[in-house]
């Protein structure tokens, strides 16, 4: 079809998938990060030798070969056309059969880096334009296994305290997340408690991805509401079951799990389960529908923050535009960043000052890929192979039900064998 606008046309699309390791493995509600991220870079060329940058994850598993089949769609394609992308490779209808949505987020992201480098100005200036220039973030704090040294462990109150001290220390964070559902609920809560107790002032967010059950939840909730919450973040699963809690408690409840999708939004809206939405640009499939989805939560005043699905500086960066363009960004986001050991855009990891990280202003997403370090971390993934993001490397065959029945052992020390077997 042709159409009025820009002359950028897609030429071709490369992806690359690499391993960063992690400080330690982190733990949560389905099993683990094994150790490192598994992320797929995604690289988007116009005819004119331009190329924008894109990112995805996926459980620990290579995204390459599903980014390259989705070259004889983009191949031709003006980049500034996204939302006829939309239709394109993520139909809703045609997406019951064929779930391209995270795809979809990486393409966008590489169009808007495009669009962004080839008018010289940065992507929140096409999304908008800027309402701040840093974004704050959450320490998000995990359970955490030692790393192959030994070192890094969070299992106790005690070291769940060190470790969230030493981060507000380095990084100057003043909210900090706590990711649970690892380990009996009641032992949760004291640790949760020991973080309130130990850094006054700031606040506190829970988080143990759906897995207590709505009563289990609504216990939770009732013995930390004299603390300084943000919100409750999928302590039960369902719009339902938060929806009950939600009558049942005074802290706000917060979701990235069951409001992930304009459908499940307008539901959201009609009958309101959960106060404050966590927009994920992976997710919700780029950057721009998390823009309009955070423009219907201004319009029924529902609250927003940003979810972090796991990320290096690529799509760390759709974050940073995301969180710069919306008026109504009143929470700290959520980054898993601060755990990663490097990063594969030039310069290393960007920096938190502050308990914020700076809204790049370079041209695009305003990132450049280190091509070195991805050939390194490609080639630590051809090494070390996929993991399987909900298993436990602790508790070999276990998987959990929802409501959970069966916590991990916050008695047991040390580093399981499977961690260091090839997976
Ligand atoms: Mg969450």
């Amino acid at each position: 079809m042709s159409m009025p606008g820009s002359p950028l046309r897609i030429a071709d699309v490369r992806a690359t998938t690499v391993t960063v390791p992690l400080q330690a493995p982190l733990r949560h509600s389905n099993g683990s990060h094994w150790g490192r991220f598994v992320r797929t870079v995604v690289e988007v060329e116009t005819a004119d030798g331009i190329v924008g940058l894109g990112e995805m994850g996926g459980g620990g598993e290579s995204a390459e070969a599903a980014i390259a089949g989705l070259k004889p769609y983009l191949v031709g394609h003006d980049p500034a056309r996204l939302e006829a992308l939309r239709f394109m490779i993520a139909n809703p209808t045609a997406s019951l059969y064929n779930n391209r949505t995270q795809l979809l987020a990486a393409i966008e992201f590489a169009c808007l880096d495009i669009l962004g480098r080839h008018t010289g100005l940065p992507v929140h200036a096409l999304l908008g334009g800027a309402v701040r220039d840093r974004v704050e973030f959450a320490s998000y704090l995990f359970f955490r296994y030692p790393a192959a040294d030994g070192t890094g462990e969070v299992r106790t109150p005690e070291q769940l305290v060190a470790h969230a001290r030493a981060l507000k220390s380095e990084h100057g964070f003043r909210v900090h997340k706590l990711k649970g559902g690892v380990f009996d609920p009641d032992y949760e809560l004291a640790c949760y408690r020991a973080l309130a107790e130990a850094l006054p002032g700031d606040r506190l967010r829970y988080d143990p991805n759906g897995v207590l059950s709505v009563e289990g939840a609504i216990r939770f909730a009732r013995a930390i509401e004299d603390l300084d919450n943000d919100y409750i973040e999928d302590p039960c699963y369902g719009l339902n079951g938060m929806r009950r809690l939600r009558e049942n408690t005074t802290i706000p409840t917060a979701t990235n799990t069951v409001v992930v999708n304009f459908e499940q939004l307008a539901a959201n809206v009609l009958q309101p389960a959960v106060d404050v939405v966590l927009l994920d640009t992976t997710f919700w499939g780029g950057i721009r529908p998390c823009v309009k989805a955070a423009g219907v939560a201004e319009t029924f005043q529902l609250g927003i923050a940003v979810h972090s699905s796991g990320e290096l500086g690529i799509q760390l960066a759709t974050m940073l535009h995301l969180g710069a363009v919306v008026p109504n960004l009143a929470f700290a986001a959520d980054a898993h960043y601060h755990h990663l050991l490097d990063d594969v855009v030039v310069g290393g990891k960007l920096p938190y000052a502050g308990g914020s990280i700076a809204v790049p202003e370079a041209p695009g997403l305003g990132v450049e890929l280190d091509r070195d370090k991805v050939a390194e971390y490609a080639e630590l993934f051809r090494e070390l192979g996929p993991y399987p993001y909900d298993r436990d490397p602790g508790r070999p065959g276990w998987y959990p039900l929802l409501p959970n029945t069966a916590y991990a052992d916050h008695e047991a020390e040390g580093r399981p064998a499977a961690l260091d077997q090839p997976s």
